[in-house]
């Protein structure tokens, strides 16, 4: 078994229900195996039985805090990224109320190829990365992504002791589980300075 992230082959089992876990002993992801990945039809599937719209307002009040979090890091003008945003692009909306200009890609919903070939100032990649199949590939397009200086936002939950009655593993569609080990790992390894690593919220600098 070899890791999702840094390819080491040092990975141990880490715990099973009807998927097998396994973590890393060079970055510390905790991954599932990918043969017991969903495929994307169910991984759509189940996303489109989410409610992530503005309509619904714990949601709102959820998106507006983590745009709110990170938002002084830009200024208005400044080109935005939603990086994994779902279907209605509801950051998006969030962002253009406050004054920013943000633009939406999705996998599943947005997907405009054109945008992985433009630069932005900021990313954000807000409960994305833990449904990332090839979290390398999929940070390392994320970097190049970036304009010298620019940064992505991450939300995700880290890793908690007590991984056998945590919620997030049950959700299917999530893949990968990262700590701070993890996201220190990736900065030194792809050229980030790490501005903020404090659960479940992550800014990485391009350097
Ligand atoms: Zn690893």
């Amino acid at each position: 078994m070899s890791c999702s992230l840094c390819g080491s082959l040092a990975c141990d089992s880490f715990f099973a229900t009807n998927r097998h876990f396994f973590r890393c002993g060079d970055c510390g992801l905790v991954f599932v195996n990918s043969a017991e990945h969903i495929s994307p039809l169910q991984e759509l599937e189940r996303y489109n039985h989410h409610n992530n719209s503005l309509q619904n307002q714990g949601y709102e009040k959820y998106l507006r805090h983590c745009f709110e979090v990170f938002a002084s890091n830009w200024q208005r003008g400044e080109s935005l990224l939603d990086f994994g945003s779902g279907k209605d692009g509801p950051l998006g909306k969030i962002a253009a109320a406050l004054g920013f200009s943000c633009t939406s890609y999705d996998l599943f919903y947005q997907n405009d190829p054109m945008l992985l070939a433009k630069s932005f100032d900021g990313i954000f990649c807000l409960e994305t990365c833990e449904h990332f199949r090839d979290p390398w590939q999929e940070f390392s397009l994320l970097h190049s992504m970036l304009k010298p200086g620019g940064a992505i936002a991450i939300r995700t939950e880290f890793l908690p002791l007590d991984f056998a009655n945590w919620f997030y593993h049950r959700d299917p569609t999530h893949i990968c589980f990262y700590s701070e080990a993890t996201f220190s790992w990736l900065a030194k390894s792809l050229g980030f300075e790490i501005l903020l690593c404090h659960a479940p919220f992550v800014l990485l600098k391009k350097i």
